[in-house]
């Protein structure tokens, strides 16, 4: 059997694999989905394997394995690889604590609460705010409804759902809040979609004008849930407008800031969520800004009884010392949870307050970059909008879909496309702050290139068009 000490000198060789194949094919080689078993020995055997061959085995998965952190990966929202966190990261998974008591994290619960303090007074909380590192986004707006249905409802704890709730979040928010109505009993039918305006935020007006009319038909109003960074513009919804309307009618308000919430981090950029500290629970995604390996989302809450009214639930076998505060499983979804707070402190460490603005600005940066190009070559579109990192555009109008599946069949760049209203296009999403002005532009000159090559693609969409 194999030691630590010589599997880590083979991750090193490994990673030195990876880094080399990344710089030399940004983009991966396609194996088309029908043929993955064929081109990659994927089986596992009742025979062991010499460490040789398992290398080799390793080698051929890195290589064809979707790269993210390349500068020609522009498809998620997330990419590229913060060098810290990622140091981080791998000692949390050397340590491999699990994060519910103290007895068994020590400090790395330290650590978790000092993120959550720094971004509690971030965004003016106050000294009862608390917060926890749940799943990811979508687990982050599941616990932030579940605090907002308790608090209309603490009874339906205990006996389920008895009042008829509806809740609240604009067209243009993310699936999660549909998915998280029905698992919380609130059900797909009780959510109203707030129309967005022509930049994508959700329209307070409407969101009022629906609050009233539900009331009157003896609907419980319990939750809205506004974007920090819709998924597909990026737009922000207007969180103090929005906080006007909650307060008035006692709702609870999310800010779902798993996209660009952490915009906190950036002077420049803090007031797209003006008015936040007035929101019951913001979440933001580490993992997308900030540049940190998947997952890592945050769930701040403005008061933390909500979280302890929600999700403790008293287990002798597991809580015998320290206390509440420093037993993080008192407020978490899960039991064993993975340890996601060491690699964003690591970063945050390293590079400081000021360093995490500089990620955050960099993108906006880039974002820049990409407009005025598209602004000033008369061959594009824009659909997109400023202060927005996801720049929308279609280029000759080549049908976005067919021209996005090109680009990646060709292994020429990672892009997606997405929509808003009748509208279909391209979405250049330019969260890798690693990436420099040189690289945005380099997109466009692959894409032209690209399309030059293929003069077909430009015929296909007028054909289909006439
Ligand atoms: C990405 C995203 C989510 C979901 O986050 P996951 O970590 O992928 O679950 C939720 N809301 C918005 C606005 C997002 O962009």
């Amino acid at each position: 059997m194999s030691n630590i000490s010589s599997d880590l000198v083979l991750f090193n060789e490994l990673v030195d694999v990876l880094i080399n194949e990344e710089e030399q094919h940004p983009v991966a080689d396609r194996i088309e989905a029908d043929k993955l078993y064929d081109a990659i020995d994927l089986s596992l055997n009742a025979t062991a394997m010499v460490d040789e061959e398992l290398k080799t085995v390793l080698k051929d998965v890195l290589v064809s394995t979707p790269k993210t952190a390349t500068r020609l990966f522009f498809n998620q929202l997330f990419g590229g690889r913060q060098g810290k966190a990622v140091l981080g990261d791998l000692l949390a998974v050397m340590l491999n604590n699990s994060m519910y008591t103290y007895k068994v994290a020590g400090p790395q619960v330290g650590i978790e609460l000092e993120i959550i303090r720094q971004s509690c007074d971030m965004i003016g909380y106050g000294s009862q705010s608390n917060g926890t590192f749940p799943t990811g986004g979508s687990m982050s707006n599941y616990m932030a409804l579940v605090m907002g249905r308790d608090a209309k409802d603490p009874d339906c704890r205990l006996n389920g759902m008895s009042k008829p709730m509806v809740i609240y979040t604009s067209k243009e928010s993310h699936y999660s809040t549909a998915k998280n109505a029905s698992f919380a009993g609130i059900g797909k039918n009780n959510i109203r979609f707030i129309p967005a305006d022509s930049r994508g935020r959700m329209m307070p007006e409407k969101l009022e004008a629906q609050i009233i009319e539900d009331l009157s038909n003896g609907f419980v109003p319990t939750y809205v849930n506004a974007t920090a960074g819709t998924t597909v513009l990026g737009a922000f919804d207007a969180i103090d407008e929005i906080a006007d309307i909650t307060e008035k009618y006692k709702i609870w308000l999310h800010v779902d800031g798993a996209y660009c919430g952490s915009v906190i981090f950036s002077d420049s950029f803090k007031h797209l969520v003006k008015g936040i500290e007035r929101s019951d629970s913001f979440s933001y995604n580490a993992h997308k800004m900030l540049g940190t390996p998947l997952t890592c989302s945050i769930i701040l809450v403005k008061d933390k009884k909500h979280l302890h009214n929600s999700f403790s639930n008293d287990a002798d076998y597991l809580y015998q010392t320290d206390g509440d505060d420093f037993n993080l499983g008192k407020t978490s979804f899960q039991c064993g949870r993975r340890n996601d707070a060491l690699k964003f402190w690591t970063l945050w460490k390293s590079v400081g307050t000021n360093g995490l603005k500089q990620i955050v600005d960099q993108q906006f940066e880039l974002a820049n970059v990409a407009l005025d190009y598209i602004r000033s070559h008369s061959d594009y579109t824009l659909y997109s909008f400023d202060d927005s990192i996801s720049i929308c555009f279609n280029y000759k109008n080549i049908d976005p879909t067919t021209l996005c599946t090109a680009l990646y069949e060709h292994q020429i760049t990672v892009v997606g496309f997405g929509s808003f209203n009748d509208d279909t296009f391209v979405r250049l999403v330019t969260i890798n702050a690693n990436n420099k002005k040189q690289d945005i532009l380099n997109f466009f000159k692959v894409l032209e290139e690209f399309v030059e090559k293929h003069p077909e693609l430009v015929g296909a969409t007028e054909a289909i068009q006439a």
